[in-house]
């Protein structure tokens, strides 16, 4: 049984903004069993197409959904876990959480110090432009969500600074190819967890600076500086109404480029090594992020230059209904590969879960299958168990 507390597709409903499409092309939107089958393959979902995507793939799977039902507490009991709910309780023997990587917004502490004539938006509440007051937006965060937000508020009319922290960095199309193609074929989104060095940095680095156009156009730093957005460095703190923000930015767009160019290398070297097979277009190299003329180190947030802040700065599951002891002090679930650790209670859906793409749409599939092996040779086991 799967409970959901909206209706399917809750999150796609509810908790993105007007414009948003998809940064996954159209042909990499598949579930177990059912794909996207479309007459735009490169194209990009808008909300309306996602939300049309998944309703008919719980009808074509005939999931049995429990929808309107809110998981409210789920204990630990003899044999199981009881789970309540707003709509009944319930018993089961194993429980799967696919609650969502993205529940929450993560706001720093530091938002504490923001002057009451400055409005605050989080990427959960915000719609569209038009909600914001007249007047200068400062976005905080450069991954994904931050730079297609500065980009739409800076359409807008309104004058965007961009506060940039760590990043990734992503050119749209790579030798005639999307990056997204290039991150399938090399392997390079199936590498397994188990086989990751440094799997805790894995599953908490932000999300590529990407964005699904119909003119699958690049959106990096240096598109946004062309276009007259202010960018600068990470916001450290806010005093006295002031912003201040490191003045790393040499550093980490020295780091993102590096990155961005290994990342090309490892491309390169898999067309070299596929060359009879496809055909792709000519090595390619993309000019550094520059470094703005000037690019201030505090902003006074008084002066009402800045009338508004975005806060792009990423999201977090919620467990607060999680009422079994398998989260770290971070608030982050301790698993393995998606065996939780606690008997009979998996997860799916988190960065990194099994493999660089599980927390996107066809990450499901490969992890779905080998979580619910376990899960299976679980209840097969304690069944065996109960026989003795
Ligand atoms: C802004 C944004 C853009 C994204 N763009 C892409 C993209 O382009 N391509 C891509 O592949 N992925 C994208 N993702 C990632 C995307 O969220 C996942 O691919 C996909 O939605 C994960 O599905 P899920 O079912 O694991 O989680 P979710 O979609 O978050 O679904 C979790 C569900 O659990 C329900 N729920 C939570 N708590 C409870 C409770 N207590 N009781 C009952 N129900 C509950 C929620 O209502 C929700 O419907 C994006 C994410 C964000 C935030």
């Amino acid at each position: 049984m799967v409970l959901e507390r909206g209706e399917v597709a809750n999150s796609w409903r509810r908790e993105r903004w007007e414009s948003l499409r998809l940064l996954t092309p159209n042909w990499q939107s598949r579930l177990p069993g059912y794909r996207y089958e479309g007459a735009d393959p490169d194209g990009f979902m808008t909300m309306a197409e996602v939300i049309a995507f998944v309703s008919r793939y719980a009808e074509v799977a005939a999931a049995p959904v429990r929808t309107k039902t809110t998981v409210t507490s789920i204990r630990a009991v003899d044999e199981g876990y009881h789970v309540a709910t707003d709509a009944g309780d319930l018993h089961c023997r194993t429980l799967v959480l696919a609650s969502g990587a993205c529940n929450v917004p993560h706001v720093p502490a530091i938002c504490a110090g923001v002057p009451s004539s400055v409005a605050s938006f989080t990427p959960l509440g915000y719609r569209n432009p038009a909600q914001l007051p007249e007047g200068g937006v400062l976005v905080v965060g450069a991954s994904a969500t931050g730079v297609q937000l500065a980009d739409e508020i800076h359409r807008s009319g309104r004058p965007v600074t961009i506060s940039v922290g760590e990043h990734v960095r992503l050119p749209r199309t790579y030798r005639g190819r999307d990056v997204l193609w290039w991150m399938d074929v090399s392997g390079v989104w199936n590498q397994r967890y188990d086989e990751i060095d440094d799997l805790a940095r894995a599953r908490s680095l932000p999300s590529p600076q990407l964005v699904g156009t119909p003119g699958r156009t690049t959106l990096d730093l240096n598109t946004l500086g062309s276009a007259g957005v202010a960018i600068v460095g990470r916001l450290a703190a806010i005093r006295d109404g002031r912003a201040l923000f490191s003045g790393g930015l040499r550093n980490q767009f020295a780091l993102a480029d590096l990155k961005m160019e290994r990342l090309l290398d490892t491309f390169d070297d898999w067309a070299d090594a596929h060359a009879h097979e496809v055909e792709v277009g000519a090595r390619e190299r993309f000019e550094p992020t520059r470094i703005p003329a000037t690019s201030p180190l505090e902003l006074d947030l008084r002066r009402g230059a800045i009338r508004s802040i975005v806060w792009a700065t990423g999201f977090r599951p919620d467990y607060r209904w999680l009422d079994v002891p398998v989260l770290d002090h971070k608030g982050y679930l301790r698993h393995d590969g998606g065996v939780v650790d606690a008997p009979g209670l998996y997860a799916i859906g988190l960065p990194v879960l099994r493999r660089r793409k599980s927390t996107f749409i066809h990450g499901a599939e490969d992890d779905a299958r080998d979580v619910t092996d376990h899960l299976a040779g679980y209840l097969a086991g304690s069944a065996l168990r109960s026989r003795v």
